[in-house]
Formats: C-alpha cells, sequence, structure tokens
C-alpha cells in the first residue's frame, strides 16, 4: 500500500529533496535560535559593548531572513508537489473512469463517483505534501530540542520530559475524537450535497408538486445536522486547546520555578536559563504536528485506498488480444442465437437469431421489457452477449478494435442526452473535427435550420443543463445532427415513446427517413409510419423473437402484431 502510494512521487523526487532538505534546515534553525540566544546572553551582554549588540542583531535579521526564505519554499514547493501528484492521480481516475461500462456504470453512484474525484483527491494531495515531510520535521526537532535541553541541564529537562506522556494522552484522545467528528461533517456534507443536487435537479418537479415547503424542511433538517456536528467538533476543539495550552503553560512555570531554583545555586548561567524556557516551546510544537498528521493520515489513506480500488476496476468489455480494426462496414448485420442476462437471474434475451442485409431496415416491435434496447446495445458492444454471436460483415464484433466498431455505428437513443453547452458544440459532438460547412449541411439534413434561425444567437446559443431549453423533438434532431456529420453505414434508432406534435413529428420523421438511406438500419418503431415502410417487421416478446414479416403479411396473418397494431 505505502509502497503504491510512494511509487507517485518518483518522478518528482528533485522537488521532494528540494522540500525536504529546506523543512530540516528550518528545523535546524529553530533549534539553533535558543543557542545564539544563550550564548547572546552569557557572553556578549556581560562585556557591555553596544557595538557587538549591533552584530549579534544583524546576525539574527540574517537568520530570520533564511528561515523565512526555507518555510516560503516549503509552502510553496511542497504543496506544488502535492497538488502536482494529486492533479496526476485525478487525471488517472478520469481516464480510468471514461474506460469502464456500461454495466459498471449501470451500478454506480455518480454523486459518489464526483466526491472520489475530488474530496478523496484533495486528502490525499495533503497527506503527499504534508506526511512524510511533517512527521519527520516533527520528529527531528522533538529530539533535537530534548537533546539539547539535556545538554543545558539535565534535571531541568527530565522535570520537563514527565508532562509528556499526559500531554501525548491528551493529543491522542482529542484527536481520534476530532477525527471522528470530522469524518460525521464529511458524511454530512455528502448527505446534503446529494440533497441539494437532488432538489435542484428535480426543481421542476418540486414545483409542478407544489412541494417547495416539504423540500425546505427537509434541506433545513440536513442543515441543521451538519450545523450540530459541526459544533460537536467545535467543541471538542476547544476542550483540546484550552487544555493543551494549560498544559504548556504549567510545564513553563513549572520550568521558570525550577530553573530560577538552578540559577540562584549557580548550576544553570542565565542564558541557558533563557535558551531552556524557548526550547520548552520548541520541544513541545512538534507534538501538535504529529497529532494533526495523525488526523489527516488515515483519512488519506482510506481516500487512497478508495482510488486503488478504482483503478482495481477492470473494464470487462476492452480490445481483446486478437482484436483487429474493422474494415469498412458493407453493413451486413446477424445475431446468432443470441442470448444476454443483465444480472444472471432472469434471461433478458433468450436465442434472438436476426440477420438485415446491407442497405435494409428492420424494425423492431414488442410490449415495454421485451429487450429491444437491450438488443440493439449487444452490436456497438455496450454490453457483452452472455451467448451466440454478434456479426457484422461476417466478423464477430469481439474481434473488432471498440473504436473501429463504435465509429461505424450512428446511434440515436429515445432519450437524448445533451451537454450544456451551445447548440453547435452539441451537433459537433458527433465528429470533433467537422468543419462549418459540414456542420451545417447536417443542420439542414436533420431539419434543424429552422430552429437555428429563431434561436437568438443561432448555433451559439446555449441550450442549458441537458438541452432543457430545447423540446424533445428538437433534442431528437441535434441527436440525428451528430449522426449525420458521423456518417456511419450502421444506424441504430430507438425512437421516442412519447408523442411529439405533428409538425415536429414530421420533422423528426424527415430527417429520419433522409439519414437511413444507403445506410443498415435497425429501428425500434413505435410510429406505424416507420413499420410500414421498413423491409422487414421483428416482434420481440420476453427476448424472444414470436413472429417476423412485412406489414401487410403480418397484417393478413392476424396474429399478436395485428393486436397490437390494432
Ligand atoms: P425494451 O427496450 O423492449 O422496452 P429493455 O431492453 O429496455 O426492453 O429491457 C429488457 C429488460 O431488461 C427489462 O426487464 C428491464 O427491466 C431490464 N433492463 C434494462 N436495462 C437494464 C439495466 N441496465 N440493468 C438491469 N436490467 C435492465
Ligand atoms: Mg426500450
Amino acid at each position: 500500500m505505502l509502497s503504491q502510494f510512494f511509487a507517485y512521487y518518483r518522478p518528482h523526487m528533485r522537488l521532494f529533496w528540494l522540500d525536504f532538505g529546506c523543512a530540516v534546515l528550518s528545523g535546524l534553525l529553530e533549534l539553533a535560535f535558543p543557542l545564539a540566544i544563550a550564548g547572546f546572553i552569557d557572553h556578549l551582554l556581560p562585556r557591555g559593548e553596544v557595538g557587538l549588540t549591533l552584530w549579534a542583531a544583524t546576525a539574527l535579521v540574517l537568520i530570520y531572513v533564511i528561515n523565512a526564505g526555507l518555510m516560503a519554499v516549503v509552502i510553496y514547493w511542497g504543496h506544488k508537489l502535492g497538488i502536482t501528484i494529486e492533479t496526476e492521480m485525478r487525471a488517472r481516475a478520469f481516464a480510468h473512469l471514461t474506460r469502464l461500462n456500461w454495466r459498471w456504470f449501470d451500478k454506480a453512484e455518480t454523486g459518489k463517483l464526483v466526491a472520489r474525484v475530488t474530496r478523496d483527491l484533495e486528502e490525499i494531495g495533503e497527506v503527499a505534501h504534508h506526511g512524510p515531510e511533517d512527521l519527520f520535521i516533527a520528529i527531528m526537532t522533538f529530539v533535537g530540542a530534548f537533546a539539547l535541553m539535556l545538554w543545558f541541564h539535565v534535571p531541568l529537562a527530565l522535570m520537563t520530559a514527565v508532562i509528556v506522556p499526559v500531554m501525548v494522552i491528551l493529543l491522542a484522545v482529542y484527536g481520534g475524537r476530532m477525527t471522528r467528528a470530522w469524518q460525521s461533517i464529511y458524511g454530512r456534507v455528502g448527505q446534503f450535497n446529494v440533497r441539494l443536487e437532488e432538489t435542484l435537479g428535480g426543481i421542476r418537479v418540486v414545483q409542478a408538486f407544489t412541494n417547495e415547503a416539504h423540500e425546505r424542511e427537509l434541506f433545513a433538517q440536513a442543515n441543521n445536522d451538519y450545523r450540530a456536528t459541526k459544533l460537536d467538533a467545535y467543541r471538542i476543539m476547544a476542550a483540546a486547546t484550552t487544555l493543551q495550552y494549560m498544559g504548556l503553560r504549567l510545564v513553563q512555570v513549572i520550568v521558570m520555578v525550577a530553573g530560577a531554583v538552578f540559577v540562584f545555586a549557580g548550576t544553570l548561567s542565565t542564558g541557558s536559563f533563557v535558551a531552556f524556557l524557548l526550547l520548552v516551546g520548541v520541544f513541545f510544537r512538534p507534538l501538535e504536528k504529529i497529532a494533526a498528521v495523525i488526523e489527516t493520515y488515515p483519512r488519506g489513506i482510506a481516500g487512497f485506498q478508495r482510488f486503488q480500488a478504482l483503478l482495481a476496476e477492470q473494464p470487462d468489455i476492452a480490445d481483446g488480444p486478437d482484436a483487429r480494426p474493422a474494415p469498412a462496414f458493407a453493413g451486413r448485420i446477424e445475431f446468432d442465437d443470441v442470448a444476454f442476462t443483465y444480472d444472471g437471474a432472469q434471461g433478458v434475451l433468450n436465442g434472438v437469431s436476426l440477420v438485415v442485409e446491407p442497405g435494409q431496415t428492420v424494425a423492431l416491435v414488442g410490449p415495454s421489457g421485451a429487450g429491444k434496447t437491450t438488443l440493439m446495445a449487444l452490436l456497438p458492444r455496450f454490453y457483452e452477449p452472455t451467448g451466440g454471436d454478434v456479426r457484422i460483415d461476417g466478423i464477430p464484433v469481439r474481434q473488432m478494435t471498440l473504436e473501429s466498431l463504435r465509429n461505424q455505428i450512428g446511434l440515436v437513443s429515445q432519450d437524448v442526452f445533451l451537454f450544456g453547452g451551445t447548440l453547435r458544440e452539441n451537433i459537433a459532438y458527433g465528429r470533433l473535427d467537422a468543419s462549418e460547412e459540414e456542420i451545417l449541411s447536417a443542420v439542414e439534413n436533420a431539419q434543424l435550420q429552422d430552429l437555428v434561425a429563431r434561436m437568438p444567437e443561432g448555433l451559439e446559443t446555449r441550450v442549458g443543463q441537458r438541452g432543457v431549453m430545447l423540446s424533445g423533438g428538437q433534442k431528437q434532431r441535434v441527436a440525428i445532427a451528430r449522426v449525420f456529420l458521423r456518417n456511419p453505414p450502421i444506424l441504430l434508432l430507438d425512437e421516442a415513446t412519447s408523442a411529439l406534435d405533428r409538425g415536429t413529428e414530421r420533422k423528426v420523421q424527415a430527417a429520419l427517413e433522409t439519414l437511413s438511406q444507403g445506410r443498415t438500419t435497425l429501428v425500434i418503431a413505435h410510429r406505424l409510419q416507420t413499420i410500414r415502410h421498413a423491409d422487414l417487421i421483428v416482434v420481440l416478446n420476453e427476448g424472444r423473437i414470436v413472429e417476423s414479416g412485412r406489414h401487410d403479411q403480418l397484417v393478413n396473418r392476424r396474429s399478436a402484431y395485428f393486436s397490437m397494431v390494432d
């Protein structure tokens, strides 16, 4: 685990050593300062020379300037190291997420995934920076200060050390409680982020059902819970700070009294006495640092473990070792005795065999839940069949690279997803390097020209989150425009079930007809219009093909299809 963590440091060892070296130097200067004070009081002061005092002051200023410089380096470059590692991990996490399959995302909770890519990695970054450095420096100054204290005066040093176990216990108890308090704060924040996201995302439903007051109440609850949890944490923090402060002052008073006695007895010089008092401060400060590391470390490690777990998720659909780039498709689609199930329990597809010849249009019809969308998703390999074979032009899709396969299949799904950018960006998503002319021609082909003309800023109009500013039919035509840009030989259309108004419907229909010309088309059909024009109609029920034929043949047979159309 730790070695995997440190592997991320390896490309940045120079930055690490720069940061680490400066931190060590700065720690040493902290220790040297009380020594300088002791020398000043014991040796320079008695001489009564103003000039020497000025020299000493200059030297002191120099030490401070150097130390300030070192601290600036540690703060800037240390954090640079942390944020660099954090950025690399975040890029890896995101890259990995983009490779995972539909099956994985079916089960994933996006809210949690977002937290992993943001908060988890922020905490790892903190540990990456502060962890090793702080721990080492803290231990170094702690041990160094104690050694110096022993050097100055053994009995006084031992007296000071007696209080250490008390402070450690204090820090351990309060540190633990503090860690747990922060964990529950993060939990609360998570809860109310989810609440907030859901309510704002569904604000239209909230207002339609006039449930605003209800939502405000739920939010107030989450908000107040958060306040209560945070107050708990502050209570612990207040108690810990008070006790720590009192403990430290108590030690200082004891050292002052005992030290004075030693000074009177002549076993301790005045300079050493002052230096000793300063060292007590240096001695106790690392304890807080160590406690802070103990507090942040488990969170960083937990975050790193979740990060590692995410990277360990293997996509079950990826290019196999024998995968070849597919040749340009003629477009013959074969489903050969295909079986599929989502969770292993119930067969969603049970032996479906179907051939679509190049250029043909085949309509899939059947009741909701029959497996139509699922069957379609097998062709671009969004899911892997559990039995049988899916082939294009005689080659199993398993043996093609995913990119060459999916590049040649155009998909217009039932509910179109638009991104929050402009109309142009959403259309150009079909082919990122499309030229202006190509985009305009796609707009024309998808019957979008009227819409573009009516939009206040034409193609540059922003369409709102998920394209809320567009109607269902308009969104579908944007999806169609994307596919025009891609110009694939195979087309998969999942017709919208929701009824569109007649004008829009006609436009969508016209756009689809243009689009499917010269392409092999598999369409999940809900409109009689589409069904009538199909070369073949396939009726699917409970994952089986129950009937197939042309429209008039099926109607004449007066079977399941007929009662459906009826
Ligand atoms: P259709 O498109 O014919 O309405 P689907 O192919 O969408 O049918 O669904 C077929 C069956 O598979 C349904 O019982 C549905 O509940 C189930 N199903 C669809 N998608 C998933 C999924 N991502 N995970 C689990 N089950 C699913
Ligand atoms: Mg469906």
